[in-house]
């Protein structure tokens, strides 16, 4: 059942479920089945946003051409009942005890895995380094970001940047471009630490991207992995 529903950003928003399910690990996803009153079912994958043992908050995208994404941002209202099948996916996740240094990449709501993965951190594993790099359109678009900057100004081990691909940004560590193999190899060099995790996530063209750009900036390809969310090839 839906238990919240509230805007994050102009596009993404946050989806609260009160669902009896076993309990997940950072990273891994729903699918959730939604069925039309004629019968005819859509059926997605979200990826779970909130730690461990936390209720399940999903971040879901609107968008405007999508079948199933603009549901939760037009129709769907606290106490509609969806159908969910999880937690699913063995292959993107990171536990407190892989260890670090971590660093993790989103572009869009691919935040939404990596969050997990963040609030996963800032509960347990105090002093291992992880770098989060968000990319959005503009600062207003970045999901969570007032917890980032709080948990950014109150933990040693956790930086957070912004890469702003359409506007200004507001803080010198970020960075106004795309996540190209100068811009990533700079944050890496400046945050300190030579990355064992890698996670990038977001649409497949941020993706691809991305980790061409961190092959490029001479990590190895065996310690990143990725979720892709589909759109553009
Ligand atoms: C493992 C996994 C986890 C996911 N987790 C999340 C999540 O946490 N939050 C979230 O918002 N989405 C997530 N997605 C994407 C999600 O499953 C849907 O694909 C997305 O919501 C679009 O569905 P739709 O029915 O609204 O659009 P559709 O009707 O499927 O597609 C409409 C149009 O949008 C394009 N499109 C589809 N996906 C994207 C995209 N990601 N970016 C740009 N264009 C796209 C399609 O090519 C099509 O042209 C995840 C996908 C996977 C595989």
């Amino acid at each position: 059942m839906i238990e919240r529903i509230a805007p994050v950003t102009p596009r993404i928003a946050s989806v609260i479920l009160k669902a009896d399910l076993a309990r997940h690990v950072s990273g891994q996803h729903l699918d959730v089945r939604l069925t039309a009153p004629d019968g005819y079912t859509a059926q997605r994958s979200y990826s779970i946003a909130s730690a461990p043992g936390e209720p399940v908050e999903l971040l879901v995208e609107k968008l405007d051409d999508g079948e199933v994404s603009p549901y939760f941002h037009d129709i769907a209202q606290a106490g509609d009942a969806i159908e969910v099948r999880g937690p699913l996916g063995g292959h993107f996740i990171w536990r407190a005890e892989d260890g670090g240094p971590v660093l993790l990449v989103a572009g869009g709501s691919g935040i939404a895995p990596l969050m997990a993965m963040v609030r996963d951190w800032a509960r347990t594993a105090v002093d291992l380094p992880l770098m989060l790099v968000c990319s959005a359109r503009t600062w207003d678009e970045l999901a969570c970001r007032d917890e980032l900057l709080g948990l950014e100004a109150s933990r040693t081990g956790f930086r957070f940047v912004a890469a702003i691909t359409r506007g200004p940004v507001q803080r010198a560590g970020d960075r106004a471009q795309r996540l190209d193999a100068a811009a990533l190899k700079e944050l890496i060099v400046r945050w300190g630490h030579l990355p064992r995790h890698v996670l990038v996530c977001g649409s497949n063209r941020f993706v691809e991207g991305v980790t061409r750009g961190l092959a490029d900036a001479t990590l190895a390809a065996g310690m990143i992995r990725t979720e892709r969310y589909g759109g553009a090839e």
